[in-house]
């Protein structure tokens, strides 16, 4: 859409996450006569939705310029933001490596380097020996287990936190979102059944049909179903999603209190992320390789053909799923060392969260490139949640063709998969087939 055009008078957003309720918001404020009608299979907030969890990561120490910019901004908005900075804890982040010659230890130094000048010096507190690293979580005269003690050896070597990172309360600020969203009188919802496809006449989408053959006629379709976009468009390797485990552990009201003040703790090396204690529970995951689910499904722009795709396998699809074997262990391996007492503990519940990765890690916002009337607002790998105030400012711009060029290059349909974002890499290694690996709960 260009800025001459006038702007659409219905718009259909499919989806009810970070990208799409933030985008609808941002269409009512700019253009209050245009109708928007927000679809989602589930009612937000979606329980199975990439943006619905227990905790995400405030952060704006990206070792690319642009995010960092981005996110800075989008920190400061959250902050000022009454209702959503209720559930934010700023107690900073950690970052660990195991310091042995390896890329996780070189991006380890960079980001440090760079923490440094984007957050302020005052702002990292570092911890050069293993002593240190585990003093940090469990106090002055705590001692970590022998090195000599660990399968494999000691992972969290040294660390920095950065102060000025935080941690939100995701799902609450997700019902904040669909609450005001609910009292726009322009947004409405549709939830309950999910779309099955765009309809596309002469290259130009005329809305949507649900799963039940409803339709939903718009002159606008906004993508913004995160892991799930690549059933209604086709997206080839340009979005991929990619399956992380979950885990929450139980802990006392004591171990609350004293771990209260801990930062998320995250190990470069390893792939750990592990979150403060938040309503009674720890949350650990980690950034592995991931896991993929491969369906067929019918070609989204010809239905002539068949592909496939890998495809999120989740909590509703599939109540008794837990999380594989090797993630377990890898999780556990990692908490022997740095948080001992939970390290046998059960897991309470664990999942497969579904991320829609990119080959950059850079967000997909643009026009469709060949169907007029459906715009992308996806892609947003394992970093969108903390732009929620920001980016559906960024999509309408987008829309209207007025979104700055280096974000149009960045955020394009076509791009060269230049460059990483390797704030928080994953491990080396190939997505492992769910359903080769899952187990199951009774
Ligand atoms: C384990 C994990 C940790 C993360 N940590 C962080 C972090 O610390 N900080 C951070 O900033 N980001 C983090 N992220 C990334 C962030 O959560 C995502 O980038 C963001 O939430 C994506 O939002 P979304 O709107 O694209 O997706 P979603 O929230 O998944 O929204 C998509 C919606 O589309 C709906 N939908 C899909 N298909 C259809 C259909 N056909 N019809 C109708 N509705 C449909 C779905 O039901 C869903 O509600 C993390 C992600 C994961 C998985």
């Amino acid at each position: 859409m260009g800025s001459q055009a006038p702007f659409p008078s219905t718009v259909i957003v499919i989806g009810a996450g970070v990208f799409g309720l933030s985008t609808s918001l941002a269409l009512a404020k700019r253009y209050p006569a245009t109708k928007v009608i927000v679809v989602d299979r589930l009612t937000p907030p979606v329980e199975d939705g990439t943006s619905v969890d227990t905790t995400r990561c405030i952060r704006s120490d990206y070792v690319d310029p642009i995010y960092a910019r981005l996110a800075k901004e989008a920190q400061k908005k959250i902050q000022e933001d009454p209702d959503l900075s209720r559930f934010l804890f700023q107690q900073g982040m950690t970052f660990a490596c195991d310091g042995q010659p390896s890329r996780f230890t070189k991006i380890w130094q960079s980001t440090l380097e760079k923490a440094k000048t984007l957050s302020g010096h005052e702002n990292i507190v570092e911890q050069q020996t293993r002593e240190k690293v585990y003093q940090r979580i469990h106090g002055e005269g705590s001692q970590p287990v022998p090195a000599s003690e660990l399968e494999g050896g000691s992972k969290w070597n040294q660390a920095y936190c950065n102060l000025s990172a935080a941690f939100i309360d995701a799902k609450e600020c997700i019902q904040i979102y669909y609450d005001r969203c609910m009292k726009t009188p322009s947004i409405s919802f549709r939830c309950g059944l999910a779309v099955d496809r765009i309809m596309v006449v002469d290259n130009r989408s005329q809305g949507v049909v649900l799963e039940d053959g409803a339709t939903i006629p718009g002159d606008m379709v906004i993508v913004a179903a995160g892991a799930w976009s690549n059933k209604l468009v086709y997206l080839g390797n340009r979005l991929v999603p990619i399956g992380h485990e979950v885990a929450w552990i139980k802990v006392t009201e004591e171990e609350q209190r004293r771990w209260k003040n801990m930062s998320i703790s995250t190990n470069l090396s390893t792939g750990l992320n592990m979150f403060p204690p938040y309503r009674g529970e720890i949350k650990i995951l980690r950034r592995s390789p991931g896991y993929k689910n491969t369906v067929t499904v019918a070609h989204p722009e010809d239905s002539t053909k068949q592909i496939s795709i890998s495809w999120p396998r989740t909590m509703v699809s599939n109540p008794t799923d837990t999380i594989p074997a090797d993630a377990e262990a890898a999780m556990r391996a990692n908490l022997r060392e740095i948080m001992p007492d939970l390290a046998g503990r059960p897991f309470d519940r664990s999942k497969i969260c579904w991320i829609s990765t990119t080959p950059t890690g850079d967000f997909l916002i643009a026009p469709h490139p060949s169907i007029a009337g459906i715009h992308l607002a996806t892609g947003g790998s394992a970093h969108a949640w903390k732009f929620l105030p920001t980016i559906g400012d960024l999509v309408v711009d987008s829309m209207e063709g007025s979104l700055p060029q280096e974000l149009v290059d960045k955020w394009a349909f076509r791009k060269e998969s230049k460059g990483k974002d390797e704030s928080s890499p994953r491990m080396d290694g190939d997505p492992e087939e769910l359903g080769d690996v899952v187990r199951h709960h009774l």
